[in-house]
């Protein structure tokens, strides 16, 4: 019982997920063109992972994650950050699309 109650109130922070690490492998980007819109399906885990990776562009909300209004500004500066974020994506819902209409990440 006093185990539980320590576990229960433990102020330790969790593992940090590793699923998004994994996931990474599986995605082959297209080469180099401009990010022309990013955005986020239904699905989000609230895991902070594209946050923690651009925070310039991505924003977690209590119940899910979010691209920030104004952000296009920086998808020029931030391309790597963005397509990390996408492939870093635990349950692949940020998607990528190029100027030329192509998406990302695709699998
Ligand atoms: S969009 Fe993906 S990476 Fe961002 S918080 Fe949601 S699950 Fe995590």
């Amino acid at each position: 019982m006093i185990a539980w109650v320590k576990r229960f109130f433990s102020t330790d922070t969790a593992p940090a997920r590793k699923c998004c690490v994994q996931s990474a492998a599986k995605v082959q980007l297209p080469p180099d063109r401009r990010i022309a819109k990013v955005w986020i399906e239904d699905g989000c885990l609230i895991c902070n992972a594209c946050e923690a990776t651009c925070p310039q562009v991505f924003k977690t909300l209590d119940d899910h994650a979010i691209v920030l209004a104004g952000s296009e500004s920086s998808f020029v500066d931030c391309r790597d950050a963005i397509e990390q974020a996408a492939i870093g994506c635990c349950v692949a819902v940020i998607r990528v699309q190029y100027d030329d209409g192509s998406l990302a990440p695709i699998s």
